[in-house]
């Protein structure tokens, strides 16, 4: 029975209620008319005629209650798909992009675009581990990714390619430009309150390299690292471009 105030959905079985208004009428219409084994017949075939269509509507219930059930668990489903294909591609301390999605994500770009690519690792990691512990350690990293999810541009993509190593993805960003923003993010880092128990501060040193469409993400990711570590060797807290990061005269406009 449907509820008061919902509009009544059509009967599916209009005609056959028809049917059976008329088939009524004339099974008691036919009393004194018809032979009695016809209205006996009539009347039989009412019954079963009765019961199929009760029967029928159960079915038709059950089904659309079958349809609801799979329509719910298909949604169910799509969402653990995505859930799976999340923690296929991201660091699940950070939420940031994972080491195989960043290697993925850059191939892509490379097929059809210029890319820069900054590496940054935390100096003297391991002194805050083992000064303060682990946990500790872990609100580090999470609050140098916070540094770089505030500076970065909406078009940068973040991942977390080791322990405390990061890299920032700018898709059609020239080797300058992104040295620039990696002097942004080393003094956000450098000037961000981190409640080290011993007050101190923490910094990080960065290398960039930019490279022409048809790069790949090993020969940009070496680059880049080999300038990090010129950057370390320097003294840390430094941001370093690698040398053949800059376009040559025959590629500018
Ligand atoms: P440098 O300035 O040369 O980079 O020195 P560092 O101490 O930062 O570098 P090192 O490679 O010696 O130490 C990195 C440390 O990072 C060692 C490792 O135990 C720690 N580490 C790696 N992953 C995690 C993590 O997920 N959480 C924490 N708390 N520590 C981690
Ligand atoms: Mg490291
Ligand atoms: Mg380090």
């Amino acid at each position: 029975m449907d509820s008061p105030g919902v509009a009544a959905s059509p009967d599916l079985f209009e005609a056959e209620n028809q049917a059976l208004l008329t088939a009524r009428a004339a099974h008691a219409g036919c009393a004194c008319s018809a032979p009695s084994q016809c209205r006996q017949a009539l009347g039989d075939l009412l019954l079963a005629y009765e019961r199929l269509l009760r029967e029928t509507r159960r079915l038709v219930r059950r089904s659309d209650r079958a349809e609801l059930e799979m329509n719910q668990l298909n949604a169910r489903l799509q969402d653990l798909a995505a859930e799976l294909e999340h923690r296929a591609t991201h660091d699940t301390l950070t939420g940031v992009l994972n080491r195989a999605a960043v290697i993925d994500l850059v191939n892509r770009h490379f097929a059809h675009d210029d890319l820069s690519l900054i590496v940054l690792d935390i100096d003297h990691f391991k002194r805050i581990n083992d000064s303060f512990g682990h946990p500790m350690g872990d609100k580090v990293i999470l609050g140098v990714v916070a540094c770089l999810q505030a500076v970065v541009p909406a078009t940068a993509h973040i991942g977390r390619v080791g322990g405390e190593e990061f890299t920032v993805v700018l898709p059609r960003q020239s080797g300058p430009a992104s040295e620039r923003l990696a002097q942004g993010l080393r003094r956000a880092i450098e000037s961000y309150e981190f409640d080290l128990p011993d007050g101190s501060g923490v910094t990080a040193s960065f290398g960039v390299s930019w490279a022409l469409p048809g790069g790949d993400f090993d020969n940009a990711y070496g680059l880049a690292d080999e300038a990090l570590y010129v950057a370390k060797r320097g003294g840390r807290n430094r941001v370093c471009l690698a040398a053949c990061s800059l376009p040559s005269l025959e590629h500018e406009v």
